[in-house]
């Protein structure tokens, strides 16, 4: 079930709007604005991960841009008219079929039952595709399962019942390490055809180019290469989910002419980023404190001091240490572009900006910085936050759960973890701890926490939650993990944990929650392992 957020229905309104516009004028300025919108909505569906009615859109935006080099070509012959009119229209059809009846009507049944969008129940289909009795199609199958995904088979060559589209396709080719037959392809073809949006991986795919490229063309998202174990299969599937919707781009434009902070806010926000403007360098530090800027785009010239002033000063403080900032200016000298960069900018950017190129290069940077920041806040093992992350983020939870608020902490911890290690390597260890970051991942909501603590330990936060209701699902999260087959070369190992849950009101501040959660979790140990304990005063 996928239902789309206003702004992306908003913006497909916008865009054909913008293209009856463009067919009624034939207007140059109104087919830029089309192109524009259309960019616009690429990016949003990006963000949704939908990569089907991105790339949709992302060939349809290549053509138009083939027409923007000279506006004496417009209005566009009919035939290329047409062929637009075309590739735009399959993409509004698809964006209208993914609000069908049976979407709505799930959508009221989940609200009379109470769920919100984040339930720990949302369906989550993944549809395997491969011969009658592939191996692979049940142990994958089964693994996602644990995960909290619902599998279904499907034979090559024929169509799910079911219209709504899957989060993902697996594609299990019959003959592993050969490149996929004709019918196979055609049969991928057919469902992408049918489900744009669903991700389609291909696995068993030899590494030579012609198959990838193959594969690609009839819709693939990802080929996964031969020799690939069904855990790497799963963890992709898993990390597709965690994708949630980023946040908007936010840029801070620092400029003194009204003018221009007019044209670059309607450049951004035609591009879906976000912007807020100060025209005095003097505002920075507190715009940004309350801002929280992904980007700077700086004036070069202003009252009081120059953009590279205020970029080397900027430089001085740790958190904008790396904060991108690029510069706009009517500098065409470029000794003195190379010594503003030197002083701390990104990127030099010369005024007028188009507004294309100006979307582009700001998408970039920021999409850079915020891998950078990513990486150095996230677990390379498993993916999950990182230690000191973790805190600062339940801070953060803390202080939003208001006065009657509901937080509940978990700490938990893999039982007799060394033996694990010890008897199978601990590469079989790392195994066993990234499936309980996967079953945890893949059992909460969105909107709770999940970091790793330490070597084989793990802290939870769940917000908005009634206490009970958090400990049926740990529960059920402990019973599932002791039942989850952890393969090793001679077989397969069960493993267990053990958990400490403390909440508000009792523990009110975090080291409160955490200690108590610790030392629940130490009881739990002591009590024989591979079960949950309250701390005290929650219990009642
Ligand atoms: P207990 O039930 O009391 O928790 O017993 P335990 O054996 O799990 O004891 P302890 O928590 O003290 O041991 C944790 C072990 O986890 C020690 C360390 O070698 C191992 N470990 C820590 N980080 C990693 C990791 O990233 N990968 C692997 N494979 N092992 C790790
Ligand atoms: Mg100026
Ligand atoms: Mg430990
Ligand atoms: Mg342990």
């Amino acid at each position: 079930m996928f239902n789309f957020p206003q702004s992306i229905i908003a913006l497909a309104q916008t865009l054909e709007r913008g293209w009856e516009t463009y067919r009624a004028n034939g207007d140059f300025d109104a087919f830029v604005e089309f192109t524009l919108s259309l960019n616009g909505l690429t990016e949003h569906l990006n963000r949704q991960h939908l990569p089907g009615l991105v790339r949709a859109c992302q060939e349809l935006e290549n053509t138009a841009l083939s027409l923007f080099a000279d506006s004496s070509m417009h209005p566009v012959p009919l035939d290329q008219a047409n062929g637009i009119e075309r590739k735009l229209n399959i993409i509004l059809a698809e964006l209208q079929r993914n609000e069908t009846p049976a979407v709505l009507a799930r959508r009221i049944l989940d609200a009379a039952e109470g769920h919100c969008e984040d339930t720990w129940n949302r369906p989550r289909r993944v549809v395997l595709v491969s011969r009658a009795d592939h191996p692979w199609a049940g142990s994958l199958g089964e693994q996602l399962s644990f995960f909290g995904f619902t599998p279904e088979y499907l034979r090559w060559g024929a169509q799910p019942e079911d219209n709504e589209p899957a989060l993902a396709f697996a594609f299990i080719p019959d003959r592993e390490g050969r490149a996929y037959p004709p019918a196979e392809i055609a049969a991928i073809v057919a469902l992408r055809t049918r489900f744009p949006t669903s991700y389609f991986y291909c696995l068993a795919v030899p590494s030579n180019l012609q198959s990838i490229v193959l594969l690609q063309r009839a819709g693939a998202d990802a080929c996964v290469p031969v020799g690939n174990k069904v855990s790497d299969v799963l963890s992709r599937i898993l990390d597709l989910v965690e994708m949630r919707e980023q946040e908007m781009h936010r840029v801070l434009v620092v400029e003194d002419s009204a003018t221009a902070v007019a044209h670059i806010r309607r450049s951004l926000s035609q591009h879906g980023i976000d912007s807020r403007a100060i025209n005095d360098p003097r505002l920075l530090l507190e715009a940004a404190a309350e801002y929280r800027p992904d980007a700077i785009l700086m004036d070069m010239y202003m009252p009081f001091c120059t953009g590279v002033e205020v970029t080397s000063a900027l430089r001085q403080i740790r958190d904008y240490q790396s904060l991108p900032v690029i510069y706009l200016s009517s500098e065409t000298d470029i000794v003195q572009q190379v010594e503003a960069l030197r002083l701390g900018g990104d990127q030099f950017l010369t005024k007028p900006v188009n507004p294309i190129i100006l979307a582009s290069v700001v998408k970039t940077k920021i999409e850079r910085y915020r891998e950078m920041l990513y990486s150095g806040q996230h677990d390379s093992l498993t993916g999950l936050l990182n230690h000191s992350t973790s805190k600062e983020q339940i801070e953060r939870l803390l202080q939003n759960v208001g006065q009657d608020g509901k937080l509940v902490v978990a700490m938990i911890d893999i039982d007799r973890f060394k033996m694990v290690n010890d008897t199978f390597g601990h590469p079989v260890g790392d195994q066993v701890i990234r499936s309980l970051a996967w079953l945890l991942r893949g059992r909460l909501r969105n909107s709770d926490l999940v970091g790793r603590y330490g070597g084989e330990e793990f802290i939870i936060a769940l917000p908005d939650v009634e206490l009970n209701r958090a400990i049926a699902l740990l529960e059920q999260v402990r019973e599932d993990f002791s039942q989850l087959p952890h393969t090793h070369t001679q077989g397969t190992l069960r493993a267990t944990f053990s958990c400490g849950v403390a909440a508000l009101p009792d523990y009110r501040s975090v080291s409160d929650l955490i200690g108590a959660a610790d030392e629940s979790l130490l009881e739990a140990k002591r009590k024989g392992r591979n079960r949950l304990v309250l701390a005290p005063g929650n219990e009642g």
